[in-house]
């Protein structure tokens, strides 16, 4: 199989999407958003043996490599509209590329992206995304918009795909769907953007992703540890345990907004109760830099950041 007969086979499908005037098979694809919109553009690169042991499920890999990169564009407000896929692969394995776009599609057609185009090449496996979503002009939600006094809102939650990295084999198949599998609030994301400040998405670690709201926004904040939304297979941890994977595990895709005191009462009283329940309020954004926490009535006490980081 050459690559266009890959490309044409497992990656090529028909989208009525009227924003896309031109897909695969051209030297670019055509894009043409609504009108009052800007387009949200992201990227994402996962290596085998770096981003996913080389023994992890061709599906699960793609769906992961979409997630992340759909998750960057729920953290912005943003409704995903096409990817582009960059796949560099050891050879054209059939039961892969068929696993792979099984995948693929799976959340594709679930989150409404179209595949608009892509490369491939042959070399160590590795999977490139650039996804690009729309977002009404001006409502995007940027790290630098967390103001003094705002709520912390959590959406998702926290250490489940830090504990099945730990547990490896070991861990049950839900634990491992949580990491192989992540859910992006693209539906959360959108109700933020008509709401929050700001907004970022929790792929390094809570601490790590809040602390680059807080660089962007010049300022702190103040979490209580026990309103924090663990993911349940934590219960059965040391509280010691649970809450270091809550704080710095990576690979939670969950989403983190920060709100005035009148924006989060409107949201209380304009959303139902069962999409209201998926916001977690999780403290509040200070002058004072830093972070501080404090379970239950206790004392705060200072939190140090130590995400996950490439180099
Ligand atoms: P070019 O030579 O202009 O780079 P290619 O031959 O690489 O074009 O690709 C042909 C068409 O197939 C292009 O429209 C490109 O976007 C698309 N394409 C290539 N690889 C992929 C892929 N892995 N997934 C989706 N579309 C792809
Ligand atoms: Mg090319």
């Amino acid at each position: 199989m050459n690559e266009f007969q890959l490309i044409q086979h497992y990656f090529k499908r028909a989208s009525q999407a009227d924003w896309l005037r031109l897909g695969i098979g051209d030297d670019a694809a055509l894009i043409q958003p609504q009108p009052g919109f800007e387009l949200a553009v992201c990227s994402d690169t996962s290596v085998a043996g770096r981003h996913f042991s080389p023994h992890t499920a061709a599906a699960d890999i793609a769906w992961k490599s979409l997630a992340v990169n759909l998750s960057d564009l729920a953290a912005m407000g943003a409704s995903p509209l096409g990817f582009l896929l960059n796949l560099t692969l050891p050879q054209a394995d059939e039961q892969f590329l068929s696993d792979f776009s099984q995948g693929l599609f799976g959340l594709a057609d679930q989150s409404g992206i179209a595949l608009i185009g892509g490369d491939t090449t042959r070399g160590p496996l590795a999977i490139s995304m650039t996804a690009l979503g729309q977002v009404r002009s001006g409502a995007a939600l940027k790290r630098s918009g967390a103001q003094a006094h705002d709520h912390v809102l959590l959406v998702g939650d926290l250490g489940g795909a830090a504990l099945a990295l730990q547990q490896g084999e070991a861990a049950t198949a839900s634990l491992k769907q949580r990491l192989n599998r992540p859910q992006p609030f693209l539906a959360e994301g959108r109700i933020l953007s008509e709401y929050a400040h700001s907004a970022v998405d929790v792929s390094d670690g809570l601490l790590a992703d809040l602390e680059h709201v807080l660089q962007a926004s010049h300022c702190g904040a103040q979490l209580q540890l026990d309103q924090l939304r663990l993911h349940p297979a934590l219960q059965a941890l040391e509280p010691e345990h649970a809450l270091e994977l809550a704080l710095h595990g990576g690979d939670d895709y969950a989403l983190l907004a920060t709100l005035s005191d009148s924006a989060w009462q409107a949201m209380q009283q304009t959303l139902p109760a069962d999409v209201l329940a998926n916001f977690q309020p999780i403290g509040r954004i200070v002058r004072q830099h830093g972070i501080v926490g404090r379970d239950g009535g206790g004392q705060y006490r200072p939190l140090s950041v130590h995400g996950y980081t490439h180099f």
